[in-house]
Order: structure tokens, then sequence, then C-alpha cells
């Protein structure tokens, strides 16, 4: 049985960009992945990379994901060079639109806020007549806006399948209708086990999504991931009108307007409901007036991974060395690093020094 340097178990977003940071960098890689059944939140997602906002009071991940944004027009490169066709990578700079005063004057607290922490990013303030000026159709409930260059926009199935073909025309594996059932740790590495099978490797990564929170304690690891749902409404195709990412609209490159995306605490329910699809059409239509027009084609539902504060866990095992948990709710933003610098880092069998804050360890309980 063939023995690979490293396993990945869960083929989504942070699963995939890993897999094929580390083969390209050098290791035997095969990542697993349970199938259409599992939820897979990088399915359904909105597809931004955004920046502005992201880790205010925890300088680490607000360092950390801003560096992610820095490098991700060299981790499109370099992924467009290894496909054939175009991811939807369009780095525009991205809006946070306001519609009261009150939501202005909280975007204000943020940019301070960033600014205290360390975060090197440029966001500014504009007002009405700055985005009338930018984007003629805007609303006149919209009292403003923060802006940053830095943010941008993905079609995340294309990401997600350019980084799987990528693996496997750099010679690694990918499994799909693989779900792990369990792991057993052996002498030279660990054992990952299907209903129809199994896989052997030195190294294994957890990056099963939801999925990981059962897996993670069979290596000694902690992922106490939850659901969180968020639903997204999109139109048919129009005529180009928003030329940058937004916090709530997003035109795809083809002409699609995606509306999203709600945040709602339902279990394991990914389903959709009419209310929430008309309060995100009522906020677009706010925002474009001319967006009422446009027929929606389709809504569906997503479950977003969260840990309980919202950071990453990147962590080793400290029972089973070469056990990895690798986890985050922002996969598209944080694909670049999972790529360029965890997927290299992991094919050599640690992870970089400078994220040992983000262990699970921050979550136990010390009784005084
Ligand atoms: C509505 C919504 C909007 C979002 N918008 C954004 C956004 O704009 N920007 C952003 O950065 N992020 C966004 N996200 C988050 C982003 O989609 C995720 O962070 C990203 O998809 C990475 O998730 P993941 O790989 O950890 O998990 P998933 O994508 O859920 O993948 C987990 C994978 O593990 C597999 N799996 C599970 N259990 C097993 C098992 N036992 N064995 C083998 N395989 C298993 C599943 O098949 C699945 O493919 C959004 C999420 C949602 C839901």
């Amino acid at each position: 049985m063939e023995a690979f340097d490293l396993i990945v178990v869960g083929g989504g977003l942070v699963g995939s960009a890993l897999a094929w940071g580390a083969q390209t960098a050098g290791a035997n890689v095969v990542l697993l992945d349970e199938g259409d059944q599992a939820h897979r939140a990088a399915r359904g997602n909105f597809g931004l990379v955004w920046l502005q906002g992201k880790g205010v009071g925890t300088p680490a991940y607000m360092q950390w994901s801003l560096h992610a944004g820095r490098i991700w027009p060299e981790f499109a490169a370099r992924l467009s060079n290894a496909v054939s066709f175009d991811i939807g990578w369009r780095q525009p700079g991205g809006l946070q639109f306001c519609l009261s005063a009150a939501e202005l004057d909280k975007r204000r607290d943020v940019i301070a806020r960033t600014q205290a922490d360390g975060g090197d990013i440029d966001i500014s303030i504009l007002d009405r007549a700055d985005l009338r000026d930018l984007l003629p159709g805007i609303g006149g409930d919209v009292v403003g806006a923060s802006f940053s260059s830095l943010d941008g926009h993905v079609n995340p199935l294309y990401l997600l399948r350019a980084l799987q073909q990528g693996l496997q025309d750099a010679g690694g594996r990918y499994r799909p209708g693989f779900r792990v059932e369990h792991i057993d740790a052996e002498r030279d590495g660990f054992k990952a086990v299907s209903r129809t099978g199994s896989v052997t490797g030195k190294r294994i990564a957890l990056t099963a999504g939801l999925g990981a929170a059962s897996l993670a304690p069979h290596v000694g690891l902690s992922m106490p991931v939850k659901p969180e749902r968020g639903q997204i409404v999109v139109t048919e195709r129009v005529k180009p009108f928003l030329p940058y990412a937004t916090n709530c609209i997003r035109q795809t490159v083809e002409g699609t307007v995606l509306l999203g995306s709600s945040h709602e605490d339902r279990g394991f329910d990914d389903g959709t409901d009419v209310p929430t699809a008309a309060m995100l059409c009522r906020t677009a239509a706010r925002v474009f007036p001319a967006l009422a027009e446009a027929t929606v084609v389709r809504s569906w539902g997503s479950l977003r991974v969260m840990t309980p504060d919202g950071r990453p866990i990147y962590e080793e095992s400290t029972l089973f060395p070469g056990a990895f948990a690798v986890t985050c709710h922002s996969g598209v933003t944080l694909a670049s690093v999972h790529a360029l610098e965890i997927g290299p880092s992991l094919a050599k069998g640690r992870l970089p020094e400078h994220l040992s804050s983000f262990t699970s360890g921050r979550f136990d309980v010390h009784q005084g």
C-alpha cells in the first residue's frame, strides 16, 4: 500500500489549499473528502477576500489576515499559472455600506480600533457624495461606506476546483467519497480508515470543517467547531454595475448578483426560508434600487465552521506528533496563507512557530 507524506482529511477550501501547497512544496499528499452528503461551506460561500475589520481586538489574527490579503495576488497568479481557467480573482477594493449614521459611526470605530491594534491597512470613510461619484446607482438610504483597497473577491467554486486540479496535476491524489470514520496512530504515522478502505501516511492534517470535531479526539486534538447558517440569494445576470467587492452585494464576473449573507443559529439545518431571502433582497434594493427589478433565480443555505471565538485553530497534537488541526471561518480569505505557508510548512512536518497562539488550549476553562 502506498504511504503518503501527508494525509489531508477534508477537501473543502482549507484542506484543498493546504494540500496543494504541501504537494507543490515537495510532499506526496492525499486529500480525502467525504462528498455531497457532508456539510461543505466551500461550495456555498460568498467569495469575499475581506480584510477590513477582520481580527479587530485580536491583533495576531488581524496580522495573519492582513498578511493573507497581501499575498493573495501572488497566490492567485501561481494558481492561475497551474490551471487553465480564470478563478475570477479581482482586487478592486471593498465597500462596507452603511444605512444609518449609527452604522457609519461603528465603521469609524472599527478603523480606530484597527489602528490601535497596529493594523497596517488603508481604510477610509466615504460619505454619500463620494459614493455617488463611484457608484451612480447608489440608493438614497446609503449614508456612506468604509473602503479598503486590500479587499477583493473570487469565484469560490473555481478556486476550489483549481486547487484540487492543481494538486492532482502536481502528482497528488484526490479521493472523493472517502469519509474517514476513524484514525489510528501507528508506529510510523497514521492510518485514516473509511468503510471501504484505508490510507496511511507519515503525517495527517484534519481540515474536515464541521466533520473535524468528532475526528480530532482520535489523535489527541480538540476542534470545538459549531455551525452558523448563512443564506445567499442570487439574481439573473445583469449589466455590470458594481466593480467593487462589498459586504452584502457581489456582482460576479459572469454578471449574476449575489446578495448575502445571513448569520443564523439553526444547528445543522442548512435550509432556506422566505423571510431571510426577503430581508437580503430588501437590503440590496435599499443599496441599489435598480436591483428591485432583477429576477431572483436561486437561493441556498450553507453552514459556516465557527470556533468559540471565531479565530482559527492551528495546532499539532502533543500526544500524537505529526497530527495537525487546521480550521477557520474565513477559508476564502485565508486560502492564500494556507496554500503558500501552512501547506509548505506541513510538508516539512511542522506549523509555523508564529501561529502558536492559535491552539485550542485557549478554550480550556481554568478554575481559580
Ligand atoms: C454563507 C457563507 C458565506 C461565506 N462567505 C465567506 C466569504 O465571503 N469569505 C470567506 O473567506 N469565507 C466565507 N465563508 C467561509 C468559507 O466558506 C469557509 O471558511 C471555507 O469554505 C473553508 O471551510 P472548510 O474547508 O474548513 O470546511 P468545508 O468547506 O465545510 O469543507 C469540509 C470538508 O470536509 C469534508 N469532510 C467532513 N467530514 C469528513 C470526514 N469524516 N472524512 C472526510 N472528509 C470529511 C466535507 O466533505 C467537506 O468537503 C462563508 C461561509 C458560508 C457558509
